[in-house]
């Protein structure tokens, strides 16, 4: 064959399957969906595996799981269809992986020491004065009902869907998912240990490996290595010796810890829970996320609690980044900060099948942030709680944009909060989805405030420069 002809060929070929590809683009198979209970929400979509720009959400109310998620361009519209349009990102819901919500009505609390490991600060005269206005709640079970709640909304307004650390109290089955008991989703499979060293917790330990062994709990949470002397690290080795160095464990702080521990944590596959602030106020550094990240590990990001820590996991986001700057040399990009948020803390802690991304069948916990960047990873860090355009739980909307609620029909439940005063979202916190009745689930926030500024008159407001909107005035 000459060589033109040749050439020709391979034309004639380019053409032909351009064609084709045009008529494939032309002939995209358009999904639609009937059914009044579907929720269609258009957005930038991202998670850890998906990112697009222009799509949509379809989330259904009665199974208060998603449906579809996808290019915009790829689905149909009906005029029956519920339709939201945002100009928003939509992301899943945030993972609070290491809270304490019975405390977080308290001050806050920024000592000026710093301390080599938590038992030299939970000896301070001003910490024990600080825990004297927590007195009155712990002897009075609907007290600390009501803080626990409020906990929740606190974690809520930054888009914070399950929050980790509360009580058994059956009051909590409502609002944000917990994730050590009524996580909505499954049965309770997690165990935890604040103190795991004491005496008492360590003969818990046979009885722990049981439990993981015969898939009774799935994993078992402890607070460990918080602080920066040896004595910090060794606590490492004392359950190492007692057997629960192993696959089912998951490590809050890790503080102490260097590539030892970690690699060691990494043959165990276990997970990491990072808290930089709180460590930065109480010990001047942090964990070595960077160096644990090297050794393998899966980090997840939590605030801890306010009293030393972030009021919310976008604070916490932010202040990571910050650290990430400063200590690791930018080693983290903003996505692998995101990934700890939303995806890290659900494989850790075993409800990766069902929360912590954006995929058909998986539970409809969403947020909605405003568009500030097109990176929509790097776009939280340009946010803050005015950009919060809505928080939705098992498809059902608790907190957001005032016209997003009334779409929803909310109008009669919805209470207003002041965000840096004149900026207004509606918060809903009552829920319709429980047919149990359950303790206190009716009760507003304007009654929760009420009844915790009047135990406690220093009540900590949900977040700087957020307060109730009532009667044009802004509480606390
Ligand atoms: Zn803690």
């Amino acid at each position: 064959m000459k060589k033109s002809k040749i050439i020709y060929a391979i034309v004639f070929l380019l053409f032909i399957t351009s064609c084709y590809f045009v008529y494939v683009e032309k002939n995209i198979v358009q999904v639609s969906f009937k059914g009044s209970s579907l929720i269609f929400i258009s957005g930038h979509i991202a998670d850890t595996f998906t990112n697009i720009p222009d799509g949509i959400i379809v989330m259904d109310k009665s199974t208060g799981k998603i449906k579809w998620v996808g290019e915009k361009n790829r689905i149909e519209i009906l005029p029956e269809n519920f339709y939201l349009e945002s100009k928003g990102v939509i992301y899943p819901g945030f993972i609070d992986s290491h809270n304490h919500p019975s405390y977080n009505f308290l001050k806050r609390w920024r000592p000026d020491e710093v301390f080599q490991n938590r038992y030299e600060w939970s000896r301070k005269k001003d910490y024990k004065e600080l825990m004297v206005g927590r007195k009155t709640f712990t002897r009075s079970g609907d007290l600390m009902l009501v803080a626990e709640k409020y906990a929740e909304l606190k974690a809520l307004i930054s888009g914070t869907t399950m929050i980790q650390g509360c009580s058994l109290r059956s009051g909590l089955k409502t609002l944000v998912r917990n994730m050590d008991h009524y996580n909505r989703v499954v049965d309770d499979h997690i165990t935890t240990s604040i103190f795991p060293l004491q005496p008492r917790e360590l003969k818990r330990a046979p009885s722990i490996v049981h439990k993981i062994e015969s898939g009774q709990s799935k994993y078992h949470l402890v607070h460990l290595g918080e602080g920066i002397d040896e004595s910090s690290k060794e606590e490492f080795y004392t359950l190492k010796e007692n057997g629960l160095i192993r696959p089912g464990l998951v490590i809050i702080h890790g503080t102490a810890f260097d590539k030892e521990e970690f690699d060691i944590m990494a043959e165990n596959n276990i997970g990491l829970v990072w808290s930089p602030m709180s460590n930065y106020v109480l010990y001047g550094t942090g964990t070595k996320a960077d160096i644990a990240k090297q050794c393998g590990l899966t980090i997840s990001l939590a605030p801890d609690w306010s009293i030393t820590g972030s009021d919310n996991m976008l604070d916490e986001f932010k202040f990571a980044w910050e650290v990430n700057l400063k200590q690791f040399n930018g080693f983290f990009t903003e996505k692998d900060l995101f990934d700890m948020m939303t995806w890290n803390p659900a494989k850790i802690t075993g409800f990766e099948e069902y929360i912590g991304a954006l995929k058909p069948g998986m539970e409809a916990d969403i947020v909605i942030y405003s568009k500030k960047d097109s990176n929509p990873y790097k776009n939280l860090l340009h946010c803050n709680l005015t950009d919060v355009n809505l928080v939705m739980i098992k498809a059902e909307p608790f907190y957001g944009e005032i016209e997003y609620l009334e779409r929803f029909g909310k109008k009669e439940d919805y209470e207003i909060l002041a965000i840096n005063k004149d900026i207004k979202k509606a918060i809903d916190v009552t829920d319709p989805s429980l047919e149990e009745n359950v303790p206190d689930s009716e009760m507003r926030l304007y009654e929760m405030m009420d009844t915790l500024i009047k135990a406690y008159p220093e009540t900590l407001p949900l977040a700087d420069g957020v307060g109730l909107y009532q009667n044009k005035k802004v509480l606390p």
